[in-house]
């Protein structure tokens, strides 16, 4: 058996084309929905994820800012930079660029984010109504999945998931994601006994862990759905993902690749959440 590949990039590709489209729709009615990215310091990986952003926000007609603020200002001055943001009628999503520097609280950072201009879901507010089962923002990369496994039309009610990996920004959504889909969850970490034994009973193994080629085909399920939303560089400097790919694509029978899989899909529902949130403006005034 050799996996079907689930392709990020094509349905990205699709995604953009209808995302076009819509905002060209809000423009007539004079709605520009505007991402505003505040990016503080000269981290290099940093400054390549905002630019690839704003190209992304540009070519979908988005009106897109980028921020720049020097790595010493005060953490006072930038939670008055986002409190300025939050008032910005042209901004409907902000996003703080991780990591921060060491002298600034990114918790109090992003916690001071309107929870409605929240397009990256980190917010308690939308991490907690996502959590309750009534989700409004909610973190890109799980999104993009769940997005991914409905294009390819996987059934999720009732399967067997595995996520390796219980980060707040993909393993825990991921989990209640895949929960509120009927799937039956184990979220598996750095202290889990005999993962590759609990993996091959996974119908759905989602693996987000950060270390290159980790799951090998002892981990997979004949014909088990594996997304791999590692990102790691190996030691030629090439990008690869948390899955053996060569090897697991001959036992999976769905496999996301890396690159062009769950990557293009965060940055895209990035671009989704922020039409989202300009839409909700239109829907708040028309109430008045
Ligand atoms: P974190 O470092 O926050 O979390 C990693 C998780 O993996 C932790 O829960 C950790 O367990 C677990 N883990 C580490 N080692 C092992 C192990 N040997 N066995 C089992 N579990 C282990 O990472 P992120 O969730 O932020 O990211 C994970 C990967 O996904 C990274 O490669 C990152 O670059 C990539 N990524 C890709 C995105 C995309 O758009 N494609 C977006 C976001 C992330 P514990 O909690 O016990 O320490």
């Amino acid at each position: 058996m050799v996996a079907t590949v689930m392709s990020g990039k094509l349905l990205s590709d699709e995604l953009n084309e209808e995302m076009k489209v819509e905002i060209i729709k809000l423009k007539e009615k004079g709605l520009v929905p505007g991402l505003v990215v505040v990016l503080v310091g000269e981290d290099p990986a940093s400054q390549t994820y905002v630019k690839n952003k704003e190209k992304r926000a540009k070519k979908l007609g988005i009106h897109s800012v980028i921020e720049r603020y020097p790595e010493t200002i005060s953490e006072l001055e930038l939670l008055r930079v986002i409190d300025r943001l939050n008032k910005d009628e042209h901004f409907h999503g902000i996003l703080v660029q991780l990591p921060l520097p060491k002298h600034i609280d990114s918790t109090k950072v992003l916690d001071a984010i309107n929870p409605a201009k929240d397009v990256d879901g980190f917010h308690p507010i939308n991490m907690g109504k996502l959590f309750i089962g009534q989700p409004d923002r909610i973190p890109c990369t799980p999104y993009g999945i769940m997005k991914l496994l409905q294009r390819y039309d996987i059934e999720v009610t009732g399967k067997n998931a595995v996520i390796i990996g219980r980060s707040n920004i993909v393993g825990k959504p991921m989990a209640q994601l895949l929960l509120m889909k009927n799937a039956t969850v184990t979220i598996a970490h750095s202290k889990t006994k005999d993962l590759a034994e609990l993996a091959s009973k996974a119908d759905i193994l989602v693996v987000a862990v950060g270390r290159g080629h980790m799951v090998t085909k002892e981990f997979i399920k004949p014909g088990a759905v594996v997304i791999d939303v590692g990102m790691n560089r190996d030691e030629n400097g090439k990008l690869i993902g948390d899955v053996k790919s060569d090897e697991v694509q001959e036992v999976a029978g769905y496999l996301t690749p890396v690159p062009k899989g769950v990557g293009p899909m965060t940055i895209t529902m990035l671009m989704y959440q922020t039409i989202e949130s300009a839409k909700a403006t239109l829907t708040s005034q028309s109430k008045l």
